[in-house]
């Protein structure tokens, strides 16, 4: 059997109890797995300090020192109890101090003795001591490996208690460098690419990985084992998504005909943007190709998805089949079922609505029709979902606001058509970084609208504290008097509903009498309210006759109200990025400037200037979410908790976007190059995705 086989237990210096540790706190059963066990961050070792050098504002440097132990003692009572040694070379002297395991540390140590000592140095009051340094005899040490860049790896309490710290797993590693040659770790890479990137081999990368001989080797080690990770990942999605092209069969929509064409020809009130053309292109190309389509559309605010939604489902009407198109929120799926009755007036489409609010007869006549498929289009919440909801032919599925719905409820979809499931389009304003895109959904087809309608004026950003409000009060006077409307949002976390609430009434008083009726009139929203009067509400401010309109976060998701030129965001502290950024985009929706005003406390953590700078900076909703990504790390972003495919071993979304990209793009080429891996220079992946493809499990079935 080979080395990197074996249990983890009969490595030089387990045993049972340690290797029971390891197996639980890190997962680690093999020595492969310790081996694949990788440092987070190195110290440098690479020269030795001398004692006359270290001082005062040194507090926490790490240094390493070549001397001899003087004079030990133990100190103090009880809990300031401490054996402290003096450590003196050429240049001075200076002292370490244990606190725990002062007996069993002052047994092993000897004075007279030369050491080798690293740690972090502590000022305490001007008083300079290395607490808990490591310490190992010259004699011991052989000097070269001492002069490193020493690893340090992921560890926990527990590990630390066995001896299984930072030293203590460098030490295993060690056993298993020595143990190993360059054929236990073969080659998963082909030549070709090792050549072209100028990677070393595996077996070299992992070794300099545990112990660099300098930052050139580490550089080298790092990029190859980011590549190798992200590549598999790479190559494992992009197959699925192959075999999900060849699989799933789908209904074929070959025909454009007089819906689209007459829409398109007559009715269509703007011209399209390229962005828009292009994804109508895109998804008609998979509409026609008798492949079910499972495509995931992003545009940021404001962008047009819905325009490109209706097209959709016209042709699919167009060939004989119903769709629907189904919103998060009752306020939403109502208006998306005025804009879209509207744009279609006159053309003889029959327009459904269905939700929970739509009850009795009514209902009982709707789902009547809809199963005789006298609906063409049927627009909704996730009502639209429920088991007695029977189509006759449904050909089209359209969710918007995608991270809203849960994978279960999509998944009741697929239920609603026979034989095929119907083609599905995801829309979502929510934009995703894009190294995070291809990494979660990279098994699917994505669509991006990356341009605005024309006449759009970049919404202002402004930051204000708490003092400047009358100021923000005067200014939304000047945009009511020039016959505008302005939002003031509340934020609405759970934990607090009461205080919010509280905050948001407060807030309303302090509006009415800033702004009292009748010259001034006043809507007001948040997620206690009966749906028909939070609809009653939102068609006042809808039809212009409110001028402010104070709501909870209620309002976030694709309220278009193209008069509306102001959002007011109250404890914009308290609100994320990509919510933030949602918010923004109820404005700046008319050809009128707009503008959002974020204010705040005056008491800001870093994050929370950071997160308002980003906003004030930029309206790009990728800029943003990459920032949010830097800011709060891939496993926070909505939606990706879940995701098994984000634990990286080594690579990081973060700053790894470069190497992500080109690995995409090889893994792409050789799946369309060679999609078996049949060639002989492919051999080594080959051999890898047997195993490794196993692994890894799409989001595939997204509808
Ligand atoms: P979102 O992508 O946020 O869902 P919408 O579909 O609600 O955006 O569109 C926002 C606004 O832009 C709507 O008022 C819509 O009528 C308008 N719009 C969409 N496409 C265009 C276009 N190509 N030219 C001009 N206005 C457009
Ligand atoms: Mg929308």
């Amino acid at each position: 059997m080979s080395t990197l086989k074996t249990k983890i237990e009969f490595l030089k210096g387990v045993g049972p109890q340690k290797g029971e540790l390891l197996k639980t706190e890190l997962g680690i059963f093999t020595i492969g797995d310790l081996l694949m066990h990788f440092p987070f961050r190195y110290v440098d070792k690479t020269k030795f300090h001398l004692t006359k050098d270290i001082g005062p504002g040194m507090d926490g440097e790490s240094v390493q020192l070549k001397g001899v132990l003087r004079r030990m003692e133990m100190k103090g009572d009880g809990r300031a109890k401490r054996l402290v040694a003096r450590f003196r070379d050429e240049t001075g002297m200076v002292e370490l101090v244990w606190f725990k395991g002062a007996h069993w540390i002052q047994k092993s140590l000897q004075t007279g003795v030369e050491y080798i000592v690293f740690g972090r140095i502590n000022d305490f009051k001007g008083r300079i001591s290395i607490p808990h340094p490591e310490i190992e005899p010259v004699a011991d040490s052989n000097l070269k490996n001492a002069l490193t860049l020493a690893p340090v790896y992921p560890s926990t309490d527990k590990l630390n208690n066995k001896g299984l710290d930072a030293k203590g797993q460098r030490k295993l590693m060690a056993v298993i460098m020595n143990k190993i040659t360059a054929e236990d770790i073969p080659e998963i890479l082909p030549k070709y690419i090792l050549d072209k990137m100028n990677f070393p081999s595996r077996y070299t990368s992992i070794r300099d990985i545990h112990f660099p001989k300098n930052q050139i080797a580490l550089r080298a080690a790092t990029n190859r084992l980011k590549f190798e990770e992200l590549f598999f990942l790479q190559l494992r999605l992009l197959q699925i998504r192959k075999n999900r092209h060849q699989a799933l069969l789908g209904y074929q929509f070959p025909k454009i005909g007089e819906n689209f064409l007459g829409f398109f020809n007559e009715k269509i009130p703007f011209e399209l943007t390229g962005a828009q053309k292009r994804v109508i292109k895109e998804i008609r190309r998979d509409l026609g190709a008798g492949k079910q389509m499972n495509r995931l559309l992003q545009g940021d605010v404001g962008s047009g998805k819905t325009m490109v939604g209706l097209m959709s489902m016209l042709m699919a009407l167009d060939n004989g089949f119903q769709s629907c198109l189904m919103a998060p929120t009752e306020i939403l799926a109502q208006q998306h079922y005025l804009s879209i009755s509207e744009y279609v007036e006159g053309m003889g489409i029959r327009v459904g609505f269905l939700s929970g609010s739509v009850k009795g007869k009514k209902r009982k006549a709707l789902l009547e029709l809809l199963a005789l498929g006298e609906i063409d289009f049927l627009i909704g919440t996730h009502a639209v979902l429920e088991d007695p909801v029977v189509f006759k032919n449904l050909g089209l599925a359209i969710t918007d606001e995608q991270h809203r719905f849960g994978v279960k409820q999509r998944s009741r979809l697929w239920k609603k058509s026979k034989p095929y499931p119907p083609h599905v389009l995801v829309m979502t304003a929510t934009p995703i970084p894009r190294t995070l895109a291809m990494t979660l959904y990279g098994d699917l087809d994505v669509s991006v609208i990356d341009e605005l309608p024309p006449g759009r004026k970049e919404v202002k950003t402004i930051h204000k504290y708490e003092s400047g409000r009358l100021r923000v009060f005067g200014f939304m006077r000047d945009e009511i008097e020039k016959g505008r409307q302005v939002y003031v949002v509340y934020p609405l976390i759970e934990e607090s509903e009461t205080l919010d609430l509280q905050n948001l009434e407060e807030g309303h008083i302090s509006i009415s009498r800033e702004f009292p009726m009748p010259k001034y009139q006043i809507s007001i929203l948040h997620g206690r309210m009966k749906p028909a009067d939070k609809d009653f509400e939102m068609q006042r401010f809808v039809k212009g006759e409110t001028q402010i309109m104070i709501a909870t976060t209620v309002i976030e998701v694709g309220v278009n109200v193209p008069n509306a030129t102001v959002m007011v965001i109250e404890n914009t502290e308290r609100f994320g990025l990509s919510q933030l950024h949602q918010l923004r985009g109820r404005v700046g929706r008319g050809g009128d400037q707009s503008y959002c005003i974020l204010m705040t406390g005056n008491k800001l953590s870093n994050d929370s200037k950071q997160r308002i700078q980003t906003m004030c900076a930029t309206n790009n909703g990728f800029e943003i979410a990459d920032a949010d990504l830097k800011l709060r790390g891939p496993g926070n972003i909505e939606g990706t908790q879940q995701s098994g495919t984000l634990n990286f071993r080594i690579a990081d979304l973060v700053q790894d976007g470069a190497i992500l990209k080109t690995a995409r793009e090889i893994a792409n080429r050789i799946l369309d190059d060679d999609p078996k891996f049949e060639k002989p220079q492919h051999n080594p992946i080959q051999k890898y995705m047997e195993h490794y493809g196993r692994k890894v499990k799409g989001w595939s079935r997204i509808g």
